[in-house]
């Protein structure tokens, strides 16, 4: 996950958080459509967000503690916080070795003109995927953020 997405999934996250903490706000702008396990997950993820914990990590984390808490698979996560923030990432194939994305010019490559290395795994999926988020979506969540709106405050 690159720098950009991880700022904006932290502030997403931050987001659903504080119309969490904020009941009556919550209310007015409908939000009790977060369950406890839409919160408890929100918290997983930041959690893995901020600490940059490997996907690997996570679910062996979800994988020993299942029989004590309630979280869903990252995969399943990343799926929600998508639909509850609105923004949905653009995904890209790109070369094992990050040189390109398989995008433009070599959107009909199947190997990496570079380092020669195939696009795709035996079984066609990609070694790697770079999430992208447009630009517009970006700063609409940093505009949401209650930390940039008191920086933006200040005079
Ligand atoms: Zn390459």
């Amino acid at each position: 996950m690159s720098l950009n997405v991880k700022s904006i999934y932290i502030n997403t996250v931050c987001h659903l958080q504080w119309h969490y903490h904020l009941d009556s706000y919550s209310m007015a702008i409908g939000n009790l459509l977060l369950t406890d396990k839409d919160k408890d997950n929100i918290r997983a993820f930041q959690l893995k967000i901020t600490c940059n914990m490997p996907r690997c990590v996570f679910n062996c984390m979800h994988h020993t503690f299942h029989h004590k808490m309630d979280i869903d698979s990252e995969w399943v996560i990343l799926h929600r916080v998508t639909i509850l923030s609105g923004i949905q990432p653009n995904n890209y194939h790109c070369c094992i070795n990050s040189c390109i994305t398989y995008t433009n010019d070599y959107t009909d490559l199947d190997h990496c003109p570079f380092c020669d290395k195939p696009q795709c795994m035996s079984n066609g999926q990609p070694w790697h995927i770079f999430s992208y988020i447009p630009l517009l979506p970006c700063l609409q969540a940093l505009l949401q953020s209650p930390s940039t709106i008191g920086h933006l405050s200040y005079h």
